[in-house]
């Protein structure tokens, strides 16, 4: 099963305006749909629409499950269509409420740093690896990008390595060292003329940039589909033509880590596995007035569950239980 289109090759503002139908289609997964619809009017250019889209959250009358992201994000919008006041007084607020979820802290610090503000954002930063990581000796994994982006500003401050800087290098497991990546003396050479060198920099930045801030202000992950024994059988016997896709239970698991370990090194981040129900997969098919017997719908229905929030992040951790259910440890099951 492959997951959804590349997202270089989206349709953004149709991409958006597709969340905000399925928003008021599922009103209890609007926050999920509507933060998505609100990357897409971002990424599309679009940033008062992005506004509109935060706001309408922040004013609902449901409780959010992230209030501190929405508004991270919603500040980290308006100061890039020139609304710097607005932005800051909602970094103040948040930087005064100390949020409990890395994704704030890095989107508050990365807005100050690609507003060249530094010293700003190595405190913001640092806020928040004090409050998330603490004395831990083992940072949970979604710190990690706290402690990676934290390295990377104090480098470009030049301050020598403190003991979350030496855990950070530790943690980091790419073939380019965190040291190398965070060289202040290649990220200023960004100030070259010589277009090769510019050119070349600049890929080996966005390789590294890219990938944290892509997987941290988009937290819905590039979903893979999986449908357990039961469903599995429920689908092949109501719909026999997708036999072909699922040829047997065994082959379907040992396809879904296949694509998601391909997809993983790629460099495609932040990547989940949702879970199909029949019930569930004959709606959707309604809602886009398409048969279940059309295989190019599983994917669409993957994303969609992911834009519900519905996904569980992949990889697991080796000691935890394997996503497939077998009740082994990922280690010891698909892993
Ligand atoms: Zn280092
Ligand atoms: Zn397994």
């Amino acid at each position: 099963m492959r997951p959804d289109t590349p997202a270089e090759n989206v349709d953004h503002p149709a991409e958006a305006a597709r969340l905000e139908r399925t928003a008021d289609l599922y009103p209890e997964d609007a926050e999920a749909l509507l933060l998505r619809a609100a990357a897409h009017r971002e990424l599309s250019g679009d940033r008062p629409a992005a506004t509109a889209l935060y706001d309408r959250l922040l004013a609902s009358a449901t409780t959010l499950d992230h209030p501190h992201l929405v508004r991270a994000l919603k500040a980290s919008n308006l100061w890039e269509y020139g609304h710097e006041a607005e932005a800051r007084a909602i970094i103040e607020g948040l930087r005064a409420a100390a949020p409990r979820d890395p994704a704030s802290w890095v989107i508050v610090a990365e807005a100050l740093e690609a507003h060249d503000e530094l010293e700003a954002a190595q405190e913001a930063f640092t806020q928040g690896v004090t409050v998330l990581v603490g004395e831990a000796d083992v940072p949970p994994r979604p710190t990690h990008p706290l402690l990676f982006g934290r390295h990377r500003v104090r480098r470009m401050l030049g301050l020598a390595h403190d003991a979350w800087d030496t855990l950070a290098d530790t943690l980091h497991s790419m073939p380019v060292s965190l040291d190398e990546l965070h060289d202040p003396k290649r990220v200023w050479s960004l100030g070259s003329d010589n277009p090769a060198e510019l050119a070349a920099e600049i890929s080996r930045l966005r390789a590294e940039l890219g990938a944290y801030r892509e997987a941290l202000s988009r937290p819905y992950p590039v979903a893979v589909l999986h449908w357990p024994t039961r469903e599995l059988t429920e689908l092949l016997a109501a719909y026999p033509d997708l036999e072909t896709e699922y040829p047997s239970h065994e082959h379907h698991l040992s396809t879904i880590e296949a694509s998601l370990r391909e997809l993983a090194s790629s460099g495609t981040p932040n990547l989940g596995i949702v879970t199909g129900t029949l019930p569930s997969y004959e709606a959707f098919a309604a809602s886009e007035a398409a048969s279940p017997t059309d295989p190019a719908l599983l994917p669409q229905y993957a994303t969609t569950l992911a834009a519900r929030g519905r996904a569980t992040p992949w990889p697991p951790e080796p000691t935890t239980t394997c996503w497939c259910g077998s009740g082994r440890s990922y280690g010891g099951c698909h892993g």
